[in-house]
């Protein structure tokens, strides 16, 4: 065909849509000699080796075809029994539970199945990037509400209640949080619960880094609060807790219309998840949780190591309580978020992520990843530390 355009054909909401601010700078990085990058949010270990075991014994015995478009039956059973005995929540495994090709594809198919056009979706930011993106792609309105420093980067139900219109349809969590490393407490999720319940919203809780908290934080399981159950589509993966970003495991559990619906969007663009990566799975949720528990030690010692050190060179940071990212105030420098990643990267060779990537409330803080190694983060501390002192005004 000559002289088509291809960007004149492109779907308009497509074209609205920004890439992800977190990959812009790895392409510079990837060109350049003896960078540290605190920029991917990914564990630095592999996985463990009973999970990678498991899969080659899988293949051994011919685990190779399809599976249920919901996901292995022994695997649906495992997390509901970790559901269960973890947070004291009932999943029927046949009803209420969809395994998924990661948290990415749950969190696509459920904002997927419940937007109609011009729902409103409230995401308290700084947030993931896909939440308001997907949003958008499923035909919502993505309604960020700010969250600040002052108060732990927490959400509260005035803060919600500010952006809530006749319009919102869901409210869309994520805490452990990516990029601010913070948790909320049960009172703040039982406050959380009451706003919803009271305006009839219904809660996307992703909870990817529920196994990632510090300091005796416990994890609270927004699904497991009373009555949230049957309002909540939870969702959880394998990527971060067992080191398994690469075999793209996740999955929903909710109630049986929704994850029918959500089922339903699956069958359809995404059949199911890889078998290989399911048989994993289920060994993980078996065996994996004595490695999953080692691996949360060694980032909890990164924590205090790089909280101290970022503090020492005079950022304000605020003291993660989740996740492995922590979310430093470089205001002082009087640069903005993509000035101070951009001019690090290029004169100290260390790549992170700049914090209005996630949302503009982002802005003035850069998002450090601390599933790196001790010593490269003590480099990475040091180079950061030369070029806060050459812009401190
Ligand atoms: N949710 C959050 C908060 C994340 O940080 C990420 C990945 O960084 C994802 C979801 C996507 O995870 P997955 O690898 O399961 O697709």
């Amino acid at each position: 065909m000559s002289g088509m355009s291809w960007d004149e054909r492109l779907s308009p909401t497509v074209k609205m849509i920004a890439p992800s601010g977190i990959r812009k700078f790895f392409d510079i990085a990837a060109e350049m000699d003896d960078v540290i990058s605190l920029g991917v949010g990914e564990p630095d270990f592999v996985t463990p080796w009973t999970i990678r075991e498991s899969c080659v014994y899988g293949l051994e015995q011919g685990y190779t075809s399809y599976t249920a478009n919901r996901g292995m039956a022994e695997l649906r059973d495992e997390i509901a029994r970790m559901h269960d005995e973890r947070y004291g929540i009932k999943y029927d495994a046949k009803t209420e539970a969809l395994v998924t090709v990661g948290v990415s594809e749950a969190l696509d198919l459920a904002l997927r199945s419940i937007i109609a056009p011009g729902d409103e979706v409230l995401i308290p930011e700084p947030c993931y990037v896909s939440y308001s993106a997907c949003t958008v792609l499923a035909g919502g309105v993505a309604v960020p509400v700010p969250s600040r420093i002052e108060n732990e980067f927490r959400v509260t139900p005035d803060d919600l209640a500010a952006r809530l219109t006749e319009k919102t349809k869901a409210l869309l969590i994520g805490y452990p949080n990516n990029p601010t490393g913070a948790v909320m407490t049960k009172d703040d999720l039982l406050a959380i619960a009451r706003f919803a319940e009271e305006h009839d919203l219904i809660v996307i809780s992703d909870e990817i880094y529920g196994d990632l908290t510090y300091g005796g934080e416990e994890h609270v399981c927004f699904a497991a609060l009373p009555r949230m159950k049957e309002r909540t589509i939870l969702l959880n993966g394998f990527s971060k807790a067992y080191a398994m970003t690469g075999w793209r495991i996740g999955y929903a559990l909710g109630s049986p219309e929704v994850i029918a619906a959500m089922t339903k969007i699956h069958q359809y663009a995404i059949l199911c998840a890889p078998v290989t990566a399911q048989v994993a799975a289920i060994e993980a949720l078996r065996r994996g949780d004595k490695y999953m528990r080692k691996m949360v030690a060694e980032y909890d010692r990164r924590r205090s190591f790089i909280y101290d050190g970022l503090t020492k060179i005079g950022l304000k940071c605020f003291e993660p309580k989740g996740a492995f990212y922590i979310f430093p105030d470089i205001t002082s420098t009087g640069l903005t978020s993509n000035e101070f990643a951009e001019g690090l990267l290029k004169s100290e060779h260390v790549a992170l992520v700049p914090g209005s990537a996630f949302g503009e409330c982002g802005e003035g803080y850069v998002r450090c990843s601390y599933a790196t190694s001790l010593d490269e983060i003590d480099e990475a501390i040091k180079r950061i530390g030369n070029f806060v002192k050459k812009h401190s005004k």
